[in-house]
């Protein structure tokens, strides 16, 4: 069966090794000029099912309104965003109710662990190389009150098998001794130690040159235009080069996958949440974090890969805007500034990399995965902040639904109808 992936990012890439190593016959499609240009870019790099916890916790529709007058806080909404986020939003907005809201949280929290494991079989099988480390994740916190609520959160993540351990003072410092350029500012931190983190770029090259040994043929510089139905079917694709048929299509597309489904009369909400990176060679500096550092308070993280640190986060509904705005930007140089002052005359401005990506959000966090309503359309999209964490879990259970094995998660859950 020939299977045809829209997208060459962390999830159609990964799908594409997955499927191919089932036997299918795979072609994956990208406008851009080679794998993991988009959103899977310059991501956090982390690896955390730790945050599986949905960003519509209860309370975030204040979040949201107080954000349109503030340009510093975490969560951003642009009126120029409102008029596309009606429907979506009022779906966003309703999860965020307790009942619901846990529900999404164990549904993530499930997948994000699967992935882990799948991961784990990955990095043994294939050996590659993407600045892989498995320290572990820290939470860093301003007031007790902040604290003492992801204490309580993180007991949820029990029944997931997930370790964590509030730390203050020495102990904090043992775990994290970075953090001594800022113990006077902070109450303390909570723990992950069965999170990783990884350059999520170089894991999707990787992924592509595996695929690639595997018989995948990938073709860029093409951007799909429509997908045309016929009847219950995809008959074909419109494309920048042509028209393109095949047996099976997956949507892989990140936020625009919902553009693309609606060609062909499909509803799948998905809205781009903007988020920025900087990515700051070390330049000889070695007094950085040994694992992803996470500052609650501006919802962003520090990350070292390798030779360079990546400081990423605040989240924007902007629309399909990818243009760098600077007070983003600088609420993350000031993090940097705030949380390792010793780095400041390290840093050369014109060697940083200032990026900004669109996550693919679903109203209740989780992507969605498997069958559509067209026979012959697939999902893999939807991942929202933790792509990353996700891909290869996601990516091995869409292959198992289209080979038709059982896959190890629950199918329902993470299929469209949900929505
Ligand atoms: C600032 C930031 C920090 C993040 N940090 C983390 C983190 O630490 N951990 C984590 O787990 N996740 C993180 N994420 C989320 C993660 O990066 C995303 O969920 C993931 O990259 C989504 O991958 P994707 O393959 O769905 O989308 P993409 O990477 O965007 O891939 C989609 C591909 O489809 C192609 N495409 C789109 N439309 C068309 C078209 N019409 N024709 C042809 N090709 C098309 C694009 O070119 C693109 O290559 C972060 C995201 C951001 C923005």
């Amino acid at each position: 069966m020939k299977i045809t992936i829209i997208g060459a990012g962390l999830l159609g890439v990964t799908s594409a090794y997955f499927l191919a190593k089932d036997g299918h016959e795979v072609e994956v499609l990208d406008r851009e000029k080679g794998p993991a240009l988009e959103t899977s870019f310059a991501n956090a790099g982390m690896l955390t099912p730790s945050m599986a916890d949905p960003w519509n916790a209860p309370g975030i529709l204040t979040t949201l309104l107080t954000s349109l007058f503030s340009s510093h806080s975490s969560f951003k909404l642009r009126p120029k965003a409102l008029p596309s986020l009606v429907s979506w939003g009022l779906s966003f907005l309703n999860n965020s109710r307790k009942k619901l809201y846990y529900k999404n949280l164990h549904r993530s929290a499930d997948l994000a662990c699967y992935s882990m494991d799948v991961l784990k079989g990955l990095n043994e099988d294939l050996k590659i190389e993407y600045g892989h480390i498995t320290t572990g994740s820290i939470k860093i916190f301003r007031d007790q009150e902040s604290m003492d609520k992801l204490v309580e959160l993180s007991k949820h993540l029990d029944a997931h098998d997930m370790s964590f351990e509030p730390l203050t003072g020495d102990a904090l410092l043992k775990v994290e001794p970075s953090l001594v350029q800022v113990a006077d500012k902070i109450c303390g931190g909570v723990y992950f130690p069965g999170d990783h983190a990884g350059n999520a770029y170089q894991f999707t090259c990787e992924m592509e040159k595996q695929a690639k040994k595997l018989g995948v043929k990938f073709r860029y510089g093409i951007s799909v235009t429509a997908l045309c139905r016929a009847g219950t079917k995809i008959s074909k694709l419109k494309t920048s080069e042509g028209e393109l048929t095949s047996d099976l299509f997956i949507l892989s597309a990140g936020s625009y996958s919902s553009l693309l489904a609606k060609t062909a009369g499909l509803n799948v909400p998905i809205r781009p949440a903007k988020g920025y990176s900087l990515t700051i060679p070390l330049n000889g500096w070695n007094h950085g974090p040994r694992m992803s550092l996470i500052d609650d308070g501006f919802h962003a993280a520090i990350t070292p890969l390798g030779n360079v640190l990546r400081v990423a986060g605040t989240a924007e509904f902007a629309g399909y805007d990818r243009s760098l705005t600077k007070d983003r930007l600088d609420n993350l140089y000031n993090l940097l500034d705030e949380i390792y002052p010793d780095f400041k005359p390290y840093i050369e401005r014109d060697k940083v990399t200032e990026w900004a990506g669109l996550r693919p959000l679903s109203p209740d966090g989780s992507p969605f995965i498997g069958k559509t309503s067209i026979d012959n359309l697939y999902l893999n999209t939807g991942h929202g902040p933790l792509g990353w964490t996700m891909a290869a879990g996601s990516a091995k259970m869409l292959s198992d639904i289209i080979s038709g094995s059982k896959p190890v998660l629950k199918e329902s859950a993470y299929n469209i109808k949900r929505a």
